[in-house]
């Protein structure tokens, strides 16, 4: 029999861990694995908030493709088409003209973007948090905006350089803001100029809560502790505008913010919009608990999706619900989805994919956690210590354990860097004034 081929589209947490996985099962005279994604990584998102507090380096939080997936044709591309009818999909390489690849089964992957509104300013000022470009920038940004406040002399310029907007009260907005904070509070030892009561660190939540995933008596501890660090909760509130900068606030409030991170959601990946596969109302490709994609009731044979882009049934609740939006569905949903396509090609049916929402860790900073699993709660260092535990082992490989530990304990010992590395962000800037040829405006 001539092998399969198994066109994986996106290396996140589904497509990473569906793509060793098959390539671990199926023998290379049953299948070929062939991985399609513009980033030569797989971003282990849950750690984006260290990766950006300096905890972590961010080279660490992230895991090379290559170098993991070994028995798989790993292609540099975003695939832009997938006509499903045909089984070939449009691949735009990140050089070179777009080519076809034609597959015998397909796993839809490629996540989510954050999801926004249409609010004045937002496009122009706001940054999401998503990627591992968006966590170096944002830590380089608020060190960066240290330095502004202490080198300035106009006090609206210093204000708005240390005033630090988050809208969105989420897993990924909480830790993002807390984590930061708590970087920001460490740096400032070295700034004789400033105090943390200069700093003004605010959240807008448009709900009355943070943390949906836990118990509202979670959230609200949460409240608590940021509220006890100075910072500003706004719940109920929403962003009303931020052109050039000027917060405005559904609550009436109004102030000048360099830093806007948007962290409210996220929505399917657009790309799904160029495929023929059904979707449900948010835009989700619509799956079987199989995994298998499902139009109605008529499954699409060879069509495969899982995590965020995926509306798959929650066989752990009412019928109706759908597995949110995780790392901890995703990647055991692509672990079921890797055996079940193995299943199909040796002629054997698919496994339902059934897990109960563990429950959500959170670090709020340096020692400061709150957790929910298996309805255990916990607050404070327990709290914390179980996040780092359960994320140290689920970043996949060895390689990637070790440094991730190694990064903790030099930050235990040595306390974490605080600089601004923003040059990073134009780094030919310097050798393009030097190379200006002279009379062209350089400085000789
Ligand atoms: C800051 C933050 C913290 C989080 N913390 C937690 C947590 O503590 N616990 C938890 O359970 N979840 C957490 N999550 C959520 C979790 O990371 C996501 O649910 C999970 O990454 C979803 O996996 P995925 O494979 O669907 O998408 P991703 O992991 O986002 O992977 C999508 C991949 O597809 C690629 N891609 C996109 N478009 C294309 C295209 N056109 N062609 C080819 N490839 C493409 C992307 O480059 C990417 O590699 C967090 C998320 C964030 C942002």
């Amino acid at each position: 029999m001539n092998p399969k081929r198994i066109l994986v589209v996106g290396a996140g947490h589904v497509g990473l861990y569906a793509a060793l996985r098959l390539s671990k099962k199926l023998s290379s005279r049953e299948a070929e694995v062939v991985v399609v994604d513009p980033q030569p990584h797989m971003t282990y998102q849950p750690f984006l908030p260290e990766a950006a507090a300096g905890n972590i380096s961010p080279r660490h939080s992230v895991v090379p493709l290559r170098r993991e997936l070994r028995r798989c044709k790993v292609v540099a591309g975003a695939v832009t088409r997938i006509d499903h009818d045909r089984k070939t999909a449009v691949v735009q390489p990140i050089s070179g003209p777009t080519r076809e690849i034609q597959y015998d089964h397909v796993v839809v992957a490629p996540g989510s973007v954050s999801r926004t509104l249409p609010i004045p300013g937002l496009h122009e000022h706001g940054i999401g948090f998503k990627t591992i470009g968006e966590a170096i920038y944002l830590r380089n940004h608020v060190l960066d905006r240290l330095d502004v406040a202490a080198a300035t002399p106009d006090p609206a310029v210093r204000r708005s350089a240390l005033t630090f907007t988050f809208v969105g009260g989420g897993y990924a907005g909480i830790e993002a803001l807390a984590e930061m904070e708590d970087m920001a509070r460490d740096a400032l030892r070295y700034y004789p100029e400033l105090k943390p009561e200069d700093m003004r660190w605010v959240l807008v939540e448009a709900t009355q809560r943070v943390l949906p995933e836990v118990d509202r008596d979670m959230g609200a501890y949460t409240v608590q502790q940021l509220l006890k660090r100075n910072m500003d909760i706004r719940l109920d509130t929403r962003l009303e505008s931020c052109v050039d900068g000027v917060v405005k606030l559904s609550d009436g409030d109004t102030f000048r913010s360099d830093t806007i991170v948007w962290t409210a959601g996220v929505k399917p990946s657009p790309m799904l919009d160029a495929t023929d596969f059904p979707r449900d109302e948010r835009r989700r490709v619509t799956c079987l608990p199989t995994l298998q994609i499902v139009d109605g009731d008529r499954v699409v044979e060879g069509a495969w999706s899982a995590g965020d882009c995926a509306a798959v049934p929650d066989l752990t609740k009412e019928p109706g619900n759908y597995c949110s939006p995780s790392a901890q569905h995703a990647v055991r949903q692509a672990a079921r989805m890797a055996d079940n396509i193995a299943n199909v090609i040796r002629g054997r049916e698919p496994v339902n994919y059934k897990h109960k929402h563990a429950g959500s860790v959170a670090s709020l900073g340096l020692h400061k956690g709150v957790a929910q699993v298996y309805g255990v709660k916990m607050k404070g260092w327990p709290a914390w210590a179980m996040h780092r535990t359960y994320h140290m082992s689920r970043i996949p490989s060895f390689n990637r354990k070790v440094r991730v530990v190694v990064d903790w304990s030099l930050a235990f010992f040595l306390k974490r860097e605080v600089v601004a590395l923003g040059q990073l962000h134009d780094p030919r800037e310097e050798f393009a004034e030097a190379s200006q040829p002279v009379g062209a405006g350089r400085r000789v």
